[in-house]
């Protein structure tokens, strides 16, 4: 079996405080859920419900409308109770709607019918995406049928990967998915693939999971969906960022390449927004649940609950155990924030906001003193005032890790002299934003961050 991975940098990623379970949790059904108009890109949906009016699970409560934005569905029975303002620390500021549970569900515990999709055309399939607010259920939550749309019909074939690369540990909820919903996962692949005109789906596994290649590709075998789509599976390594797109289409290029195939294109989608897929156009249910990694120090039992979508986090801390004692710097039984996506990555949040389309995992750090754990923070503005920056030893670990190769130290020292170039800019943007080059750094120099920062800035000057 030969195992694709890239040739310099990255880590290994490991964080025994992630749920390891191979299952989920159901969630306890929320009392109140808060729904954000805005996606963490800040594209507006409108609402279509009013103070006051009562609305049935899965109804549309508001439109996407323009490029960006996506509808957006209630994910309990209840009734309107109010609007009120959400912000993230990204800056994204938002309306978002209140709910709160009454009445009966009209789809929970109800059995599904099965819609054939078959024959419907790609057209048709965008447009179911379209009406159930299907997303990419990760990152910046990009409504799905605008990726598909984008996809200019050219020569290259084009390939759909299924991103099941599980490098780091707080992908925990994808990999549940996985084992718990193969056959899901399969389907909406093909039926993304057949949206997007693709002529092949390959499924990208990690190395320690190659059991999980063996039983999605099975999966596909038996579905008479596939037709004439070629399907396979690419062992990737287990280093992190070998999960990103840019080490993907690295490895799955060079496998492409070593199997004689024709070079194409690839469209890289992850399990959860694949499960989203399928419930649209083969249940035509819009997404009102996700799978989410709940863990972190502070967390007595880490696991992966199956929770609605507005639920708030701190009711899912609650499932996992609660708090250890004394987890904030005043003895406080709570604490100070948590950390949506991974540690490397995440951004901070406070306890009471609502788990999102996107929030694929959640963990609670230990106290803000609790240098040892802030270390893998440094991205948080929150984390990084409590933490003294010292000055750069030149010891040369950010240039050894970066799967880029690039210098980081070279390009902070550069960023932070304020004389800013064009050179600088397209250097900086190689950055792939992995977080390895501040996760080593042993004087702690936000250098993903002042990157990140830097490219934003600079984008936004040559528009
Ligand atoms: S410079 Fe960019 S690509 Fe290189 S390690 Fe840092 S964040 Fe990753
Ligand atoms: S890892 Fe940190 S201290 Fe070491 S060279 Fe890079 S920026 Fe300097």
């Amino acid at each position: 079996m030969k195992v694709y991975s890239f040739s310099k940098g990255g880590i290994q990623f490991e964080d025994g405080f992630a749920p390891r379970q191979e299952h989920s949790r159901l969630a306890f059904l929320p009392e109140t859920v808060i729904m954000p108009l805005s996606t963490e890109a800040g594209c507006r949906s409108y609402p279509v419900v009013l103070p006051g009016q009562h609305i049935e699970e899965g109804v549309l409560i508001a439109r996407g409308q323009g490029a960006g934005s996506a509808n957006i569905h209630s994910p309990i029975p209840g009734k309107l109770v109010k609007t009120i303002k959400w912000g993230t620390e990204s800056g994204v500021v938002s309306d978002a709607l209140v709910i709160r549970l009454e009445g009966s569900f009209s789809r929970l515990g109800k059995s599904k019918t099965a819609n054939e999709w078959t024959g419907l055309s790609g057209f048709e399939i965008r447009s179911l995406l379209a009406e159930y607010g299907v997303i990419e259920m990760e990152g910046l939550g990009r409504p799905l049928c605008d990726i598909l749309s984008a996809l200019e019909p050219t020569r290259e074939p084009l390939t759909l990967a299924v991103r099941c690369v599980f490098d780091d540990p707080w992908l925990a909820a994808d990999y549940c998915l996985c084992n718990e919903n193969p056959d899901e996962v399969v389907e909406g692949g093909l039926i993304a693939a057949r949206a997007a005109g693709a002529s092949a789906m390959i499924f990208a596994v990690s190395a320690a999971e190659k059991r999980l290649g063996e039983i999605l590709t099975d999966a596909a075998k038996r579905n008479e969906a596939a037709g004439r789509l070629a399907v396979a599976s690419v062992t990737a390594g287990s280093r992190y960022p070998q999960h990103s797109d840019y080490e993907m289409n690295a490895i799955l290029s060079r496998h492409a390449k070593n199997e004689g195939l024709a070079k194409g294109r690839f469209l890289i989608l992850s399990p959860a927004t694949l499960a989203a897929v399928y419930e649209a156009v083969v249940m035509r249910a819009p997404v009102l649940e996700r799978y989410i990694a709940v863990g972190g120090p502070a967390v007595k039992r880490p696991a992966v609950l199956k929770a609605r979508i507005g639920s708030r986090l701190r009711n899912l801390f609650a499932e996992c155990g609660g708090f250890r004692r004394k987890t904030n710097d005043a003895g406080g039984s709570e604490p100070d924030f948590a950390v949506i996506g991974s540690p490397l990555l995440g951004r901070a949040a406070v306890l009471d906001e609502p788990v999102l389309k996107t929030s694929r995992a959640v963990f609670a750090p230990a106290m803000k003193s609790d240098k040892g754990v802030l270390k893998s923070l440094l991205r948080l503005k929150s984390a990084r005032k409590f933490m003294p920056m010292a000055v750069c030893i030149n010891c040369g670990e950010c240039r050894s890790v970066c799967p880029a190769k690039l210098d980081p130290e070279h390009l902070y020292k550069r960023i932070k002299t304020g004389k800013h170039s064009d050179s600088l800019l397209q250097m900086v943007s190689g950055c792939i934003g992995c977080g390895c080059c501040e996760a080593v750094c042993p004087s702690k120099l936000p250098l993903c961050a002042a990157i990140a920062r830097f490219t934003f800035k600079g984008a936004a000057r040559a528009v």
